[in-house]
C-alpha cells in the first residue's frame, strides 16, 4: 500500500502508528480532521489479516467519525485507533495502559472510547495513564453505557422520519420492525412501546429475542422473515451492510431508521435503491448519534439527563436533512454529508478570522507603546 496516498485521500490530519513489542501493542490511530474540536472515536480491537486492513479501516472510520460529530453538533473532530490483535485473548492491563501513554502524548488531539473488541474495562486501564478516554464506568465517574441514549436518539429520529412520511410525528399503531434485539434495539423498543406502536422484533437468537418480545409486548418474527415484513417502520439494529441488493428489492416498508452503523453496503448504490422504492432512509449516523453525544458529555462531567436532552436534537437533524434533500433534489445520505461538510467549513472559517483578529490585535500592542 502507499501509505502517504492513502493518508492524503480523504485528506487527513494525522496517522500515528505505535508498537510496543514488550507488552504486544500494534495499534494505529488516525485523526481525521480537527476543525470542530479534538478527535473523538473508539479503539477498535480485530485480528486484521494484514497491517493494510488496519490501516484501511481506521482511515475509513475515523472519517466516518468527522461527519458523525459535524452532524450532530457536537464540537469534536473525527478519529478512531485500531489495534491489532485478538480481543478474546490479547487484553491486558500492560497493553492498554501502553496505549493510554501513546494516546497522553498527542496532548488530546485524540480521545478514544470503547468500541468493538473493547470494553469498559480496558477504559479504566488506558484511563490509569491520560484523562483522554472516555466511555469509563458511571462509577468512575464516566459515561457508562451510551445505548440508552443511542436508543432514545432513534426513537426521536424515528418520530422526525414519520413527521416527513405520514405527516406527524407520532408513532402510536404505526407497525414497526426491529432487527436485532440487542440493547440498541430494546431500549428503542422500550420507547416505542410506550408511545403504543406495534412492534415486531428477531435477532440470531431465538431465545433472546422472544425474552425481549415478551418485554415489549411485541411479535417475535424469525431472522429471515423481518425484511420482508408488511410494516411501516424497518428499523436495522443489528450488524452493518444489512441494506443491500439482496435486502431492498423485499422491503415492504415506508420508511428505514434504525441504530446499526454502515446500513447501505454500497452507499452510493444502495441509497438510490431505495429511492426509487420510495423508501425514506434515515442516515445512519445521523440517527445513532446518541452514543457519541453520551461520551461527549463525559467531557464535561457526565449527566445522563443532560445527555438525552442533547440527543433529542437528533430530531431535527434529521428534519434538516430531509429539507435538504428536498429542496437540493439529493439523497438523504448527500444531504446528511452536505451538512456536516457545511458546518465544518463555517466553523472553521469563522476560527480563522478570530486566529487573525487576534494575531492582528497582538501586532497593534507591540506598536502602539512605542508610538505613545
Ligand atoms: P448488540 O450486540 O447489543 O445487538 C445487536 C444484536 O443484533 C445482537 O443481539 C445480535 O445477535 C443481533 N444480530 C446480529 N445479526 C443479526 C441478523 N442478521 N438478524 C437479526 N439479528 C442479528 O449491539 P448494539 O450495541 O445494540 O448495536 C447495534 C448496532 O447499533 C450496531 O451496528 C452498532 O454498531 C450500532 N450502534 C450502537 C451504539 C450503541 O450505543 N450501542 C451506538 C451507535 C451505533
Amino acid at each position: 500500500m502507499k501509505v502517504f496516498e492513502e493518508i492524503e485521500r480523504k485528506d487527513h490530519e494525522q496517522v500515528v502508528f505505535i508498537s510496543d513489542k514488550k507488552v504486544g501493542l500494534r495499534a494505529v490511530i488516525a485523526i481525521h480532521n480537527t476543525s470542530l474540536g479534538p478527535a473523538l472515536g473508539g479503539a477498535r480491537m480485530w485480528t486484521y489479516a494484514s497491517d493494510d486492513e488496519a490501516l484501511r479501516d481506521v482511515l475509513r472510520l475515523s472519517r466516518g467519525m468527522t461527519y458523525k460529530a459535524a452532524v450532530a453538533g457536537l464540537n469534536l473532530g473525527g478519529g478512531k485507533a485500531v489495534i491489532i490483535g485478538d480481543p478474546q485473548k490479547d487484553k491486558t492491563e500492560a497493553l492498554f495502559r501502553t496505549f493510554g501513554r501513546f494516546i497522553n502524548g498527542l496532548a488530546g488531539r485524540y480521545i478514544t472510547a470503547e468500541d468493538v473488541g473493547t470494553t469498559e474495562r480496558e477504559m479504566e486501564w488506558g484511563r490509569m495513564e491520560t484523562k483522554y478516554v472516555t466511555g469509563t464506568s458511571r462509577a468512575l465517574g464516566g459515561s457508562g453505557a451510551p445505548s440508552p441514549v443511542t436508543g432514545y436518539g432513534v426513537y426521536v429520529g424515528m418520530k422526525a422520519c414519520a413527521h416527513e412520511v405520514f405527516g406527524s410525528d407520532s408513532l402510536r399503531g404505526k407497525k414497526i420492525a426491529i432487527q436485532g434485539a440487542g440493547k440498541v434495539g430494546s431500549f428503542l423498543g422500550e420507547h416505542l412501546m410506550k408511545e403504543g406502536a406495534k412492534l415486531f422484533i428477531t435477532d440470531i437468537y431465538e431465545d433472546k429475542a422472544k425474552q425481549v418480545a415478551k418485554k415489549l409486548r411485541a411479535t417475535y418474527v424469525k431472522p429471515n422473515k423481518i425484511i420482508d415484513l408488511a410494516v411501516d417502520i424497518f428499523a436495522p439494529c443489528a450488524l452493518g451492510g444489512g441494506l443491500n441488493d439482496e435486502t431492498i428489492p423485499k422491503l415492504r416498508c415506508k420508511i428505514v431508521a434504525g441504530g446499526a452503523n454502515n446500513q447501505l453496503l454500497d452507499e452510493k448504490k444502495h441509497i438510490a435503491q431505495l429511492v426509487e422504492r420510495g423508501i425514506l432512509w434515515a442516515p445512519d449516523y445521523a440517527i445513532n448519534a446518541g452514543g457519541l453525544i453520551n461520551v461527549a458529555n463525559e467531557l464535561e462531567g457526565y449527566r445522563q439527563e443532560r445527555a438525552l436532552k442533547q440527543a433529542e436534537g437528533i430530531y431535527h437533524t434529521l428534519r434538516q436533512i430531509f429539507a435538504v434533500a428536498q429542496q437540493e433534489k439529493v439523497t438523504t445520505s448527500q444531504a446528511a454529508n452536505r451538512l456536516a461538510e457545511e458546518r465544518i467549513a463555517t466553523i472553521s472559517r469563522i476560527k480563522q478570522i478570530y486566529v487573525g483578529r487576534s494575531e492582528f490585535r497582538g501586532r497593534l500592542g507591540e506598536i502602539s507603546p512605542k508610538s505613545r
